[in-house]
């Protein structure tokens, strides 16, 4: 296993302060978005060395407030390089499979949102149905039903808790889907940078949100005027085409929603950030 590369000049520092803040303010926004309350959690790949990533410590995100209560992960196995370190959140596994298996990812989300969460049960699919959610795509998120991969003795309380059911999860990452639903549970969401992760959070959540809305305004008109269900309008949804390059729009555009966010949580005395 590699060593994590010495932080030896002050532009290494300025660099680890900077991924550190960010990952604080990122989890505040979060929070702040309603995206994730006293569970749920934000991850980055480590800057000088893609062998670790960071978590904090397994507190509420909201309330997260330094470095100190950050700790670096070995991808390979989820262990803290530190080994006197507290183990974190049990669901690390979430984001060590999803770092080792996707090399282009650098920052994962991972919610419990309310909004989402009937998507991952009811069987109706998860697409993009605004500009702002390209990035879902048009033909659905995946849905991960931890169920069909538990192995014999492991704990059932739905948490991805070992490094075979965070395996299966981050295979649904593969071909560029940066979205996966979780049976009964939330969701997860990677991106390049954690200012992508963070606005795909966000976002997902809108969209499940605007989604909602219009299948049970279609389904109240449909009873009101009497409309027999073949001759309903269909919901309008991004094709794959429309729902690709808004996806490339939230790309470029993301330091504009961040730089808003940013101020927003660092405007409230709720939230701390002494990285
Ligand atoms: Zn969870």
């Amino acid at each position: 296993m590699s060593q994590p590369k010495l932080i030896d000049d002050e532009a290494d520092i300025a660099l680890i302060q900077c991924y550190n803040r960010k990952f604080i303010d990122g989890s505040h926004i979060l929070h702040h978005n309603g995206v994730v309350d006293a569970y749920g959690h934000l991850s980055f790949r480590h800057p000088l060395n893609p062998d670790v990533f960071v978590m904090s410590r397994c507190i509420a995100p909201g309330t997260i407030s330094s470095p100190l209560d950050l700790i670096e992960y070995w991808v390979s196995n989820a262990e803290p390089l530190d080994p006197n370190s507290a183990k974190g959140y049990a669901e690390r596994c979430i984001h060590s499979e999803i770092y080792k298996r996707h090399r282009d990812v650098n920052a994962a989300a991972h919610s419990h949102s309310e909004a989402v969460i009937p998507y991952t049960i009811s069987g109706v699919p998860l697409k993009a149905c605004y500009h702002a959610a390209g990035f879902i795509g048009s033909k659905g998120a995946p849905v991960y039903d931890i169920a069909n991969h538990f192995e014999e003795g492991d704990g059932k309380d739905m948490l991805v808790r070992y490094e075979h059911l965070g395996s299966a999860l981050a295979a649904l990452f593969d071909g560029g889907n940066s979205v996966v639903l979780m049976r009964g549970h939330g969701f997860t969401v990677v991106a390049e940078n954690m200012e992508c992760a963070v606005l795909r959070a966000v976002y997902t959540q809108k969209n499940a949100t605007i989604l909602t809305a219009a299948i049970t305004l279609r389904a109240a008109a449909n009873a009101n005027e009497r409309i027999p269900p073949e001759e309903a309008p269909k919901i309008r949804y991004l094709n794959e085409e429309e729902a690709s390059a808004a996806a490339g729009m939230t790309r470029w555009s993301v330091q504009r929603p961040w730089l808003l966010w940013m101020r927003e949580v660092e405007a409230s005395k709720l939230y701390l950030n002494s990285a």
